[in-house]
């Protein structure tokens, strides 16, 4: 959004990527990725209703809890296991047709926050349908300014099957 350059910057960013998985084959494609710097993060949350705002984090917290991701994180350094479920509803990564993974970085170090973590479709399906119709509509916004691509991810876009904030 502001177009700040990521790796010399003071300011921390997040990145998420969406991949596609096509059964009977092990092929994985990445279906969108981003970064966004915590700034702008920032200012696409003041955008989103306080009602849709406040859905997710109920859903968040209580999906996730807190004391045990934390305690998970320290015992397994290979973050690639942080990555392994569904960090909301457990489901198995290698299982899901569809997934996102996202991460916070500062510079070119990946910052270990309980992040990275992964989210799977059936997740990113029940996070969907906590957002207003108004909070829809300046995401919509969003993507169609900074987004683009063929007619499966344009679908994926339009059903805002990612997280985003
Ligand atoms: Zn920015």
């Amino acid at each position: 959004m502001c177009e700040c350059k990521l790796l010399d910057n003071d300011t921390p960013y997040m990145i998420e990527k969406v991949f596609k998985r096509y059964p009977s084959t092990t092929t994985i494609d990445v279906l969108i990725e981003y970064a966004i710097c915590f700034e702008c993060a920032k200012k696409m949350r003041k955008q989103l209703s306080a009602d849709s705002l406040a859905n997710v984090e109920a859903y968040m917290k209580s999906k996730i809890d807190i004391d045990a991701r934390a305690e998970f994180v320290s015992k397994n350094s290979e973050t690639d296991k942080w990555m392994e479920n569904c960090v909301f509803l457990g489901d198995k990564i290698s299982e899901c047709n569809e997934f996102s993974i996202q991460g916070q970085f500062f510079n070119d170090q990946m910052l270990l926050t309980g992040m990275p973590y992964a989210v799977s479709e059936n997740a990113m399906d029940e996070l969907a349908e906590l957002i207003s119709p108004e909070t829809k509509d300046v995401l919509d916004d969003f993507i169609g300014k900074h987004f683009s691509g063929p007619p499966e991810v344009e679908e994926i876009l339009k059903q805002n099957r990612f997280i985003l904030i």
